[in-house]
């Protein structure tokens, strides 16, 4: 790669999780869950998850691009902290407190780089702005997309400032805020792809491909592996394999 290369991260999970949101469809949620509580995932024991699957999903996430996955793409990070998050448009006190609880549980896994939410001139930007203009911003019109995420990485595979668009209307349900801003979220720290197989689009279980309102045991090991084993910038994914077989993150 040379100079900065401008990534646009496709959001077919957000488009899944739009027809389900927008529609109250609540796929995977057995009948008589308290309905307060609609897109809580079950919790997973993380011990009873293979490292097999781990990796699974960490590389279904970080080597291929949403939207695309026979593409691939090399391992990119934020290398600096704290990341400062700036959130711009129509937002409210309840968009605050989403993010504030999103950045606090990220900075409990990321021992070295921690996320920070301030006021201007942030690295990440979230753009609060109507359908039209999400739509416009990214060229090209999947009707249903709620958000989408891009990221500027210079050649050394480092991210070095991202934006995210979510519509207004996500606003309007709590869970699809949260949910949205977790997901384009995890776009913008390195995450550009979705998880295809059985832990996503039909497990609640990711951030990659799911509503939820926590990070997973699977979540939080990608975070670990991306951002506190030193697993090295632009790796392939089968350099990060053999990587991972020798420091497997704790
Ligand atoms: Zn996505």
């Amino acid at each position: 790669m040379k100079g900065f290369v401008g990534v646009v991260l496709v959001v077919i999970g957000a488009i899944v999780l739009g027809l389900l949101l927008l529609s109250g469809l609540r796929f995977g949620i057995p009948s008589g869950q308290p309905s307060s509580l609609p897109f809580l995932p079950t919790a997973i024991p993380a011990q009873a998850i293979s490292k097999e699957e781990y990796w699974e999903y960490f590389s279904a996430i970080t080597f291929h691009k949403a939207g695309n996955k026979d593409s691939s793409a090399p391992l990119e990070r934020w290398t600096k902290s704290p990341v400062t998050i700036e959130l711009t448009g129509e937002i409210n006190d309840e968009v605050i407190a989403n993010l504030d609880s999103i950045i606090e549980a990220f900075n409990v896994i990321s021992k070295t780089v921690k996320l920070e939410r301030i006021e201007h001139l942030g690295d990440l930007i979230i753009h609060f702005v109507s359908r039209d203009e999400m739509l416009a911003k990214r060229g090209r019109g999947e009707e249903q997309i709620l958000g989408w995420a891009h990221i500027n990485t210079d050649s050394s595979c480092t991210i070095g400032s991202a934006d995210i668009y979510l519509q207004n209307q996500v606003k309007d349900r709590d869970y699809a805020l949260h949910s949205s801003l977790v997901h384009e979220l995890s776009h913008a720290l390195g995450f550009e792809g979705h998880d295809y197989g059985k832990r996503g689009c039909n497990a609640l279980t990711s951030i990659a491909c799911a509503p939820l309102l926590t990070y997973t045991p699977y979540d939080t090991f990608a975070i670990k592996v991306l951002y506190n084993s030193g697993i090295p910038l632009c790796s392939s994914e089968t350099e990060a394999k053999i990587y991972l077989d020798l420091h497997w993150p704790q």
